[in-house]
């Protein structure tokens, strides 16, 4: 039984403040949605966690097990057991899969034997994904949904504490949006692998389905609940929860800024 703990995680880009005091508990065989509108800082929350190093951390604490991450190279929070399915998955030409997963247990001091090839080759049968995918290199010239298959391919294969899906719903159709979440919920169930699913369609919710939801706005979680919440967003919108938080929140809904990046609560 492992925790992935976020204590009010603050975190700039660019010198623009994004992250605005983020609080989340994810626990092993947990599903946790994070549910927020385009912009209000769900990738930048994903990035932060792996150490992407144009996320600067201002404040806050990220912690596995009561371990903090924050301040190490990303490699060592994949070995720490997080793993992310990025938004927009980059190409990586003339690297396979099977090389990139290998090098991944290495490091993780798993030994690859020979028992990979046939372990991936199983995950793509069960993924719906082709066996000419396998050959090229990593995402180089795969469709949105394809690319989304084999990060879940990935995700099952490295076999992780915790996973963040960055929107692992978005280019899937109906078909693969139930295989991808199939695929997810099994690991939860049967290998403890605890979720952070991000999203702003409730859509995937009826597929992969959350112990807990989260709304997200101006960089922070405003609301969390079980799966009503996701409900009452769907009749509200995310400008519900907006009104909601002014209400609650005066000191936010201050003066008028020119400023791009301001809560778009203020
Ligand atoms: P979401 O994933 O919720 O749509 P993002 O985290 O991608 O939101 O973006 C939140 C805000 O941070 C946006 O205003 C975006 O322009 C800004 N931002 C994110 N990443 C960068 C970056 N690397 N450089 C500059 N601005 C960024
Ligand atoms: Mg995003």
């Amino acid at each position: 039984m492992s925790t992935l703990k976020v204590s009010d995680l603050r975190v700039s880009v660019a010198g623009h403040e994004i992250l605005r005091g983020v609080d989340l508990e994810v626990a092993s065989g947990e599903v946790h949605a994070l549910m927020g509108p385009n912009g209000s800082g769900k990738s930048t929350l994903s990035h932060a966690l792996m150490g992407h190093p144009d996320y600067e951390v201002t404040g806050g604490s990220v912690t596995i097990d009561g371990e903090e991450i924050l301040g190490r190279p990303t490699w060592q929070r994949a070995v720490k057991g997080l793993f992310l399915s990025m938004q927009y998955p980059i190409e990586v030409p003339g690297v396979r899969l099977e090389d990139l997963v290998a090098a991944a247990r290495r490091a993780r001091g798993d030994d690859p034997n020979g028992s990979l090839g046939d372990r991936i080759a199983a995950e793509a049968r069960r993924l719906d994904v082709r066996d000419e995918f396998l050959e090229r290199g990593v995402n180089v010239e795969f469709s949105g949904g394809e690319k989304k298959r084999l990060e879940t391919l990935q995700l099952a294969v490295l076999d992780p504490k915790f996973a963040i899906l960055d929107e692992i719903d978005s280019g899937l159709d109906v078909d693969a949006l139930r295989d991808v979440s199939r695929r997810v919920e099994a690991m939860t169930a049967e290998r403890g692998l605890g979720v952070l699913a991000i999203t702003h369609y409730a859509r995937l919710l009826t597929e992969l389905h959350p112990d807990r939801v989260h709304v997200f706005l101006g960089g922070r979680v405003v609301a969390s609940g079980g799966p009503e919440i996701a409900d009452r967003l769907e009749e509200t919108g995310y400008e519900g929860f907006a009104t909601e938080q002014e209400a609650d929140r005066p000191s936010v809904a201050s003066a008028g800024t020119d400023d791009p990046f301001a809560d778009p609560l203020a």
